[in-house]
């Protein structure tokens, strides 16, 4: 079965799930923020080192 990156679209053998981050950058009237998506997206290696993202338990599992 192949599979592709939920980011990207792209094949990749080491997808990873992970939950993408979305970083509001602080600006003269807010402070900066980050928030964490609660659903888990499989992720390729070159959008792993693109955009944040935080792992989940479950990729820690072999
Ligand atoms: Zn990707």
């Amino acid at each position: 079965m192949e599979r592709v990156c939920e980011n990207c679209a792209g094949e990749d053998d080491e997808l990873v799930a992970v939950h993408r981050l979305y970083v509001v950058p602080e600006s003269w009237d807010r402070p900066g923020s980050t928030t964490k998506v609660e659903e888990t997206e499989l992720w390729c290696f070159s959008c792993r080192s693109l955009y944040p993202h935080e792992p989940t338990e479950a990729a820690q599992e072999p």
